[in-house]
């Protein structure tokens, strides 16, 4: 489907709508805060659909386990929407089909339909956050896996013995390789002790500014980074890997690091050849662009229930 599609990324504090042309522009942008309790999220949704105005399809962008049928099985991030059919209730509301999906998946099929993974049969787009969002492309289909559940890379677990994760597990890949891990590794190194309000883009900062302490630090956190996208590329054989998020933007610091550790790495790395490491071309609107184009790449529905 084409034509004049909409996608609203529904975050922690803000949910943003776009409304994208034929040529996968963006042509218009509203923002709502994200509101309260699940009756009044659906208000707040519906009222971002009548500002979009006319269009060709409706896509969410939901964080949490989303199932294959549009229902938030849980959410850190919208803690009333426990088992709650967001597309079906503002579907009913609005009175037209809505297309459902997680927004790191949302965020990675952006990429890979316009952006930095265009083109690609095989492809996994890492967004580097708070936490890690990921999104999975194999033989040309975004991976959904059975429940809906596929794609959750931040809580692979890359260390039994390391730090909790607000999952609880220990060790989880995100502990270490998200802006959050990168404030852990250079607190663990004694860096910026003072420092209660640190942000990973501080350490790269320093890091930039030549601050030798943090280039170890930084180095070090690219290794982490490098250890999961190995994982991944061991799992998935990925063409290219398209690593999205403030830390990406922060530029070549990390990502020469990253690239240098995950050569080392990756299983045989002599004898095939290495995905492609490239950084999003989409920045905060990624969800939402990637929202707008779930029409076109929904795969069939789960209806009989399998899985539930
Ligand atoms: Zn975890």
């Amino acid at each position: 489907m084409s034509g004049r599609r909409a996608g609203i990324d529904v975050g922690g504090t803000k949910c943003v709508a776009v409304v994208i042309d034929d040529d996968l522009r963006v042509v218009a942008e509203h923002r709502i805060a994200t509101p309260h309790g699940t009756d009044a999220l659906i208000d707040g949704l519906a009222d971002l659909v009548e500002r979009v105005g006319r269009c060709d399809s409706i896509g969410l962008g939901v964080p949490g386990l989303i199932t294959r049928d549009g229902v938030i099985r849980a959410s850190p991030n919208l803690s009333s929407a426990i088992d709650f059919p967001v597309g079906r209730r503002l579907s009913d509301r609005i009175g037209r089909f809505v297309h459902v999906e997680n927004d790191a998946t949302c965020a990675a099929i952006a990429e890979w339909r316009a952006g930095a993974a265009t083109g690609a049969r095989h492809a996994v787009v890492v967004t580097l956050g708070t936490g890690i969002g990921g999104g999975l492309v194999s033989e040309g289909r975004v991976v959904r896996g059975a429940n809906g559940f596929a794609g959750e890379i931040g809580h692979m677990i890359v260390d039994p013995t390391g730090p909790r994760c607000p999952c609880g597990q220990h060790g989880c890949w995100e502990r270490f390789a998200s802006g959050t891990g990168l404030v852990f590794l250079a607190q663990r190194a004694g860096l910026f002790a003072d420092r209660s309000d640190l942000r990973g883009e501080d350490v790269t900062t320093a890091a930039i500014g030549g601050d030798d302490a943090a280039r170890v630090v930084l180095d070090e956190f690219g290794k982490w980074v490098a250890l999961g996208l190995a994982n991944l590329t061991n799992a998935l054989d990925p063409e290219v890997i398209v690593i999205g998020g403030g830390l990406a933007a922060s530029g070549d610091a990390v990502i020469e690091s990253v690239r240098r550790w995950f050569a080392e790495l990756l299983y045989s790395p002599g004898l095939r050849p290495h995905p492609r490491i490239d950084i999003a071309r989409h920045g905060p609107l990624a969800g939402a662009i990637g929202a707008a184009l779930l029409s076109e790449v929904a795969n069939e529905p789960l209806s009989d229930g399998t899985g539930h």
